[in-house]
């Protein structure tokens, strides 16, 4: 099917590098299959390549506990869900994972958790400040909303990224699936975090009930406000033990459809192939790699622990160790023609370039 004189209005306007309106993000989430499609991944594949080269960065995550105090309902670590055994990955274990990072040249580690209060403050910090003993590792942290404090401590000990995504930009829809939670909040911790000095990545969910097209153009509008240095954009999937359990995943081509126009919004931003894209399909991490994505988060969580932290059934990955993962994500990307990055992948925006400034 050719292009409708509309669509091809709004991928001219987007390839100038002008700025994109809610009614054209609507307009350009609305692809038609064949043409349309093929000519926005195809754009956003280019804007890629122009800010970021071929490199892929990957991003090692370690999964150190799967306590968490809310109780998300998409997501299968919340506190209700009392059939999944829970664990903390000892300190020593945590450290053996970040040696075996360094061992494979990753230049991030990424250190993430449900919000498990367990943790104080200072122990997240001294988490951080073992790890970066290990290598010359960038360290993101992703371990939900804590206070301003405990975000100090962190950046004090060397934490140079966080990702919080905020998951929906409808106030509404966030406040009913994340029961005691507001969208305000989160809102607060993601400027807090920009204050600190950490590089933000935020991001949002594809399929949630009740979301609409115009909801995910404000989904990529925000993450533009907010200027984030990565996002990361994925299908929801829903999980047996939770109250989303009946509904269906995200759809994959939206999905593409958002990171390419999240890439064209966003030109300067990392991001990544999602798990959960490539949980959804056997070929999701390489479609989201064709169309804006330069980020893939290998799991390097010890395999006695992966099976359980079960997001949603079936991640990718989660059933095999972390030589397998590596072996399987190094191999997709060289297939594709791509490289896989040496260095610690920082944004590369200016103020960013060599590291965060403390
Ligand atoms: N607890 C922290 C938080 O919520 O920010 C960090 C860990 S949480 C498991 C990481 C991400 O998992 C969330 O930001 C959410 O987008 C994603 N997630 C949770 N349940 C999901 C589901 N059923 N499908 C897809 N992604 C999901
Ligand atoms: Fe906990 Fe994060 Fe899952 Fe929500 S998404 S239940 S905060 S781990």
């Amino acid at each position: 099917m050719s292009m409708r004189q509309q669509f091809s209005q709004v991928l001219e306007k987007a390839s100038m590098g002008s700025e994109l309106t809610k009614e054209d993000i609507v307009t350009l989430l609305q692809a038609l299959p064949g043409e349309e499609e093929e000519q926005l991944f195809q754009l956003a594949d280019k804007v890629r390549r122009e800010n970021h080269g071929d490199a892929v960065h990957l991003r090692g995550i370690i999964e150190f506990s799967n306590y968490c105090r809310n109780d998300c309902h998409y997501c299968g670590l919340r506190r209700s869900n009392k059939d999944l055994k829970r664990y903390r990955i000892p300190m020593e274990e945590i450290i053996e994972a970040a040696r075996y990072a360094a061992a494979l040249g990753y230049g991030t580690i990424v250190l993430q958790a449900g919000e498990d209060p367990y943790y104080s403050g200072e122990q997240l910090a001294d988490m951080i400040r073992r790890v970066k003993e290990v290598g010359d590792f960038a360290v993101t942290v992703c371990v939900g909303e804590r206070s301003r404090e405990d975000y100090e401590l962190m950046r004090k000990a060397g934490a140079d990224r966080y990702l919080l995504k905020h998951e929906t930009a409808d106030p509404e829809l966030f406040a009913q699936m994340r029961p005691g939670t507001s969208f305000e909040e989160r809102i607060k911790r993601l400027n807090w975090l920009r204050e600190l000095g950490f590089q933000v990545g935020s991001g949002n969910m594809i399929g949630l009930p009740g979301q609409t097209v115009e909801t995910l153009a404000e989904d990529i509008l925000l993450l533009k406000e907010l200027d984030v240095e990565m996002a990361g954009i994925g299908p929801f999937i829903p999980h047996h033990q939770t109250p989303l359990k009946d509904c269906g995943p995200g759809d994959l081509k939206l999905t593409l459809k958002a990171l390419a126009v999240a890439r064209l919004v966003l030109p300067l931003a990392h991001l990544p192939a999602t798990t959960a894209v490539g949980t959804l399909h056997p070929e999701g991490r390489k479609l989201a790699l064709s169309c804006g994505a330069n980020v893939i988060m290998p799991n390097l969580s010890p395999a006695t622990y992966r099976q359980m932290y079960q997001i949603y059934p079936e991640k990718a990955g989660s059933k095999e160790d972390a030589d397998e993962s590596h072996e399987r994500i190094t191999t997709l990307v060289k297939e594709m023609g791509r490289q896989i990055s040496t260095g610690r992948g920082d944004s590369p925006k200016e103020h960013f370039k060599n590291g965060p400034a403390c």
